[in-house]
């Protein structure tokens, strides 16, 4: 009985004749037909050959959609997590594939001719951007505050006159114990780095006299964590940073500011959007430390960028975990090119650039495409939309803009919006109403012509 099932399990080499040309390197196709193989063996009644095939394909298909792979974004949200948070500009792709393919003075000296520091040129203008005495860079904003927790917390551990009593309390407020995103809260960051956690105040009031009563010979720092992806009202208290910060001060404990987003701009010029502090003005209110994401607001690469005071910054940049926490030469260059572009005050960041587009700009776009969709069976019309920020950052705020609306005639939005995601070039769009709906916020104007295309290649489907 064994033996003839076995016996009835398709050849590898059968199988791999069957399937053609997969789209995906050989060695990975022989992968996926050995386990799906290896799960027949194992259930009880074997199919025949061909929906074998047809399985296999379907494995194939989302092994093939999950490789890395550039996407239309009409979502409406700019820093979609989902979709690798901020584009980046032409220029800091230039200095990635210049620095990337060739090589480089990461860590040499021009002038010397000897081993040089890395990323100092990185680092004087992040502090510049901050307006901080010092600054330095990780690998993520999640790394950035490990490394600053379980700095001051080992090191006090360690080097105090009474070990008994190691200095490892950081002082958080309770409406500040947050979750951001998948996998970041922070009590769980706080545990990871050695911490231990002192929660004052309650989750919707903090005075300042709750941490100063909790300053004792135990803490290590007072933490602050910006509500970057909820908002409180009605009935709350949290007492101004300045004053933390001269508490701190008098108590001679470091305070320091987890901002999450690194705005450089003022987003409450661009209407519909609250004011998102800038690193340099919770510099200004006299954090010693603060740290963000460099691919949020800032909208660079994926990076944790560290301000505050240089003695500080210096001794984390010491701690032997910087090491492993460090980034590398396409991060740096790319991090370096998006500082200068702020500092020269150039337009040239994507994300910025899509914010400040007009509804009417928008609107003539959209128009645009609709009418190249003329003589297929769906009905577009151009409609409103209200784009995000995303990426967790300015919850409250919205922005007014302008979708296509597409309606086909025999197929449900749902599906038709599946369609668009099944794309060589995949549009992602949302649903509301009955309607697949593509903000034209998030869509290059570059890639216009490759929406017409999908929905064209989408509505053609039978
Ligand atoms: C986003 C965010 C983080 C995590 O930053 P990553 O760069 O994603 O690691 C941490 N803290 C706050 C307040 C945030 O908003």
């Amino acid at each position: 009985m064994k033996r003839s099932q076995l016996r009835a399990i398709p050849a590898v080499e059968k199988v791999l004749q069957a399937l053609g040309d997969a789209g995906l390197p050989r060695p990975m196709v022989v992968e996926v037909v050995r386990r799906e193989l290896a799960a027949l063996r194992k259930s009880k009644s074997i199919p025949e050959f061909d929906s074998v095939i047809t399985n296999i394909r379907g494995a194939l298909r989302d092994l093939r959609s999950s490789r890395i792979r550039p996407l239309i974004n009409g979502t409406g949200i700019l820093i979609h997590t989902n979709f690798g948070r901020s584009p980046l500009g032409e220029r800091v792709i230039e200095s990635l594939s210049l620095i990337g393919a060739n090589y480089n003075n990461l860590e040499y000296g021009l002038a010397g001719g000897k081993r040089g520091g890395r990323a100092a040129y990185l680092e004087q203008s992040l502090a510049v951007l901050c307006a901080a005495e010092a600054a330095t860079v990780v690998n993520n904003n999640a790394a950035a505050l490990v490394l600053i927790l379980r700095h001051f917390c080992d090191a006090s551990a360690t080097s105090g006159a009474n070990s008994a009593h190691p200095k490892n309390e950081v002082i958080i407020s309770r409406g500040e114990l947050v979750q951001i995103g998948g996998g970041f809260r922070i009590p769980d960051i706080l545990e990871t780095s050695g911490a231990r956690l002192r929660e004052v105040g309650t989750t919707n009031r903090t005075t300042l006299r709750d941490y100063a009563r909790a300053i004792g010979r135990d803490t290590a720092l007072i933490l602050k964590v910006h509500r970057s992806n909820f908002f409180m009202d009605g009935f709350v208290e949290s007492p101004p940073a300045e004053e933390i910060a001269a508490l701190a001060r008098q108590k001679r404990v470091p305070f320091v500011e987890d901002l999450g987003s690194g705005a450089m701009i003022e987003t409450q010029v661009t209407p519909g959007l609250e004011h998102e502090p800038t690193p340099a003005e919770v510099i200004r209110r006299g954090v010693d430390l603060v740290c963000f994401s460099g691919d949020k607001l800032l909208s660079g690469p994926q990076a944790g960028i560290i301000a505050g005071k240089a003695k500080l910054v210096d001794a984390l940049k010491r701690d032997p975990f910087f090491r492993a926490l460090r980034c590398d030469k396409l991060i740096l260059s790319a991090l370096e090119a998006t500082a200068d572009i702020y500092m020269r005050g150039d337009p040239h960041i994507p994300v910025l650039q899509m914010l400040r587009a007009t509804t009417n700009e928008l609107r003539s776009r959209a128009e645009s495409i609709r009418d190249a969709l003329e003589g297929l069976p769906l009905r577009a019309v151009v409609g409103t939309g209200q784009a995000q920020i995303g990426g967790g950052t300015l919850p409250r705020s919205s922005v007014a803009s302008v979708t296509l609306d597409l309606i086909h005639g025999s197929v449900p939005a749902q599906e038709f919006a599946a369609r668009l995601r099944d794309q060589p070039l995949p549009v992602i769009g949302y649903v509301a109403r009955g309607r697949v709906k593509l903000d034209l916020r998030t869509i290059f104007v570059r890639q216009d012509a490759a929406v017409i295309a999908a929905i064209r290649a989408a509505a053609a489907q039978p």
